[in-house]
């Protein structure tokens, strides 16, 4: 087989016409900060996840760092995956807390509850639990062991029905490679008014009433102040973080075709699954297929990897476990994650692969092993 003239990346984002038509009317409509499109977004987020509230802010790891705030964490130690990104990890110690990793399932590779038992301890103020690829953590295993705060890391999870929903609450991101994407952006979702409240207010500079509501106020029950209602009181630290409308928009038009693009990713899996060569194993089934993260067993991983680069096909690792990292050195074990991480491999999966992609791929990792 020909090799390719452009390299294959392993992930990348898909915009099409629809995008730009969207795009095109926000920024000819002249309202560009936060505002009817967010609104509109967060409405239509909170309903497909099923949750009553929604907030959209400016990253995943800018609502994970919300979160702890709404919730006044700020000592103590939190739990979360060594494989995962570094999100999960490094938010905590924005938070003036520890960072405690636990090993993963091998199989799934999510937090193993049995990791959470063992690690946590008095002063354990929350557990982030990352659903890798897209698969349900087993988030009600982990409760068996832990009664307080559960953050759901739903960054790899758009959409995986009923992800978001074991948390207490969820955080997702439309980082420019997860499913649906306005280059970075995230959505927090929960079902507690008070902390939807404190969220609300913490993404802006803890004024109460957002520039948006104060430019349409003069029809509503403010009828003393028509025009633009330039007052507000602030009583609280809060911080710049919410989404705009130029990202919003073109989250509303992205998420108009999740399905489609849900189902190339579904494609891929189903063919690679049926036709990759035997040393290269299987993962658990997602319904979401965020990326094809597999293991090679037989020690040529990196091999492997050298091979398709030359081939102009990008793989990459999810994840280097986090422990490995010299700022979250740990003094506890990990077993599985120790082994299981120098075999994965991550191939290409993404919304914008044709057939003839898939196959090239398919092609030359048989031509490997042969
Ligand atoms: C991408 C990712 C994040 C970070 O998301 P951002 O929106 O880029 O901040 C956090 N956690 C996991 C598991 C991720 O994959």
């Amino acid at each position: 087989m020909k090799i390719r003239k452009k390299v294959l990346p392993v992930l990348r984002p898909l915009g099409d016409e629809k995008d730009v038509d969207a795009l095109r009317k926000t920024i000819l409509g002249g309202w560009w900060g936060r505002g009817p499109k967010v609104e509109e977004l967060e409405k239509k987020f909170a309903k497909k996840i099923g949750t009553k509230y929604a907030v959209a802010v400016t990253s995943n790891t800018i609502g994970i760092d919300l979160v702890l705030k709404a919730y006044n964490i700020n000592s103590g130690n939190i739990l979360s995956p060594t494989i995962s990104f570094v999100t999960t990890a490094m938010v905590p110690l924005w938070n003036s807390c520890d960072s405690k990793l636990c090993d993963v399932d091998k199989i799934t590779n999510n937090l193993d509850p049995e990791s959470v038992k063992k690690n946590m301890n008095k002063k354990t103020k929350a557990v982030i639990a990352v659903n890798y690829a897209g698969i349900p953590c087993d988030i009600d295993k982990i409760r068996k062991y832990f009664n307080g705060l559960i953050i759901e890391d739903c960054a790899l999870s758009y959409y995986t029905a009923g992800a978001g929903l074991k948390g207490d609450v969820a955080v997702w991101s439309f980082q420019a490679v997860k499913t649906i994407s306005c280059g970075d952006g995230g959505i927090i979702t929960t079902n507690s008014k008070e902390i939807y409240n404190r969220l609300k207010l913490l993404t802006n500079f803890g004024i109460p009433n957002d520039t948006y509501q104060r430019s349409v106020s003069q029809n509503s029950k403010q009828k003393l102040q028509p025009g633009y209602v330039w007052d507000f009181n602030i009583s609280n630290v809060g911080y710049k973080s919410y989404m705009n409308d130029i990202q919003a928009t073109l989250l509303l038009s992205q998420m108009n075709k999740i399905n489609k693009s849900i189902n190339t990713r579904l494609k891929i899996q189903k063919q690679y699954n049926a036709e990759l060569p035997k040393e290269i194993s299987r993962p658990i089934w997602s319904n979401t297929c965020q990326f094809y993260s597999t293991k090679i067993e037989n020690g040529s991983r990196d091999e492997l990897m050298k091979f398709l680069s030359s081939k102009k096909i990008h793989t990459t690792i999810h994840f280097k476990p986090i422990h490995l990292h010299s700022l979250f050195k740990q003094n506890n074990k990990f077993r599985v994650a120790d082994i299981e991480w120098k075999k994965f491999i991550s191939l290409p999966c993404h919304a914008a692969m044709n057939q003839e992609d898939i196959e090239y791929v398919i092609y030359w990792c048989n031509q490997f092993y042969k």
